[in-house]
């Protein structure tokens, strides 16, 4: 069972938990992303049992009223296998969420997967416009040149400033540069883009950037943070725009709680003040 400490990043080890989830935060205004905790499988078996699981989750979704999607990574899907086997299992995944009208996001993971991640978009986001996403990462080099690419797709991306550590040849490696970044591809986003933006950061700055952009550009953006991460800033911006909260679940939380603790003084502190109390 899931620990109340780990419970402010993670809805529950279950996808009812998830969904429970999303109705309680459906009903401060802010739709719910909902991730199934799994990654680089390097076997068949769990890569197939997470797309099953998936296309139960879509199943659910789509049976409700909730304002809820999923987000899959491509190495949960078999990128690690074989690229044709993650093919096949994002094709299942994202037919079953198109029969029941539910939208697919893809998380990007590290440089080495990027082309085969945004090839996969691609083809899906063709055969199904408008019903799925993916994500990209400012501090990768290549991406203004990627955002040209995506700009004649018909899929929504995911901005994100970029969660793994890619060597300095592919990668800006300074904050300020990333932000730099971030801010030109937002506004590359803005200007180009048909198909709306997700700004998926909790950086103020950022969020101020989108709104100015959106103010200059009139294009349709939403907000996505994570479960856990500002989340009052994320119910007061939901009355002005579109906010989505990308809320994992599943029996592998400890090693996403430990990340999130990790990564900022804020969550350790949090993490130690609930150790303290307990
Ligand atoms: P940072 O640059 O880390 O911080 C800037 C400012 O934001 C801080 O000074 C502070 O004011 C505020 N802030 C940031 N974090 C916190 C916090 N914990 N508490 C309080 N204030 C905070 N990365 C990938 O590589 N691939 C993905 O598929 C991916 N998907 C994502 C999906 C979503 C919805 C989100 C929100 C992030 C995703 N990321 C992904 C992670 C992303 O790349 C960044 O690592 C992460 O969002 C941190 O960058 P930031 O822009 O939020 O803020």
């Amino acid at each position: 069972m899931l620990p109340p400490l780990a419970s402010r990043f993670v809805a529950g080890e279950s996808a009812a938990e998830v969904l429970e989830h999303a109705r309680r935060t459906n009903e401060r205004g802010v739709g719910v992303i909902c991730n199934r905790l799994g990654e680089h499988y390097h076997e068949r078996g769990p890569a197939d049992a997470d797309t099953a699981a998936y296309e139960r989750l879509v199943a659910d979704i789509g049976a409700s009223d909730l304002r809820a999607c999923v987000s899959v990574k491509p190495s949960q899907l078999g990128l690690q296998v074989d690229e044709g086997l993650f093919r096949t299992n994002l094709g299942r995944v994202v037919d079953a969420a198109a029969s029941h009208g539910v939208f697919v996001w893809i998380d990007m993971e590290d440089h080495t997967t990027t082309d085969a991640t945004l090839d996969a978009f691609e083809a899906e986001a063709r055969d199904h416009a408008g019903g799925v996403g993916v994500c990209v990462q400012s501090n990768l080099r290549r991406t203004a040149d990627d955002l040209e690419r995506l700009a004649d797709v018909p899929g929504k991306v995911r901005l994100v400033k970029g969660a793994y550590d890619p060597p300095a040849d592919v990668a800006y490696r300074d904050k300020a540069r990333v932000n730099e970044a971030y801010r030109s591809d937002l506004e590359f986003m803005f200007r180009e883009f048909d198909d709306g933006v997700a700004v998926g950061s909790h950086d103020p700055a950022m969020l101020t950037h989108a709104a100015d952009l959106h103010t200059r550009y009139g294009t349709d953006y939403e907000v996505q943070m994570l479960m856990g991460v500002r989340t009052d800033a994320q119910y007061d911006l939901a009355g002005a725009v579109d906010v989505w909260q990308y809320a994992p679940y599943g029996s592998e939380w400890p090693a996403y709680f430990w990340r999130r603790v990790m990564e900022r003084k804020e969550n350790a502190l949090f993490a130690l003040r609930a150790l303290a109390g307990a």
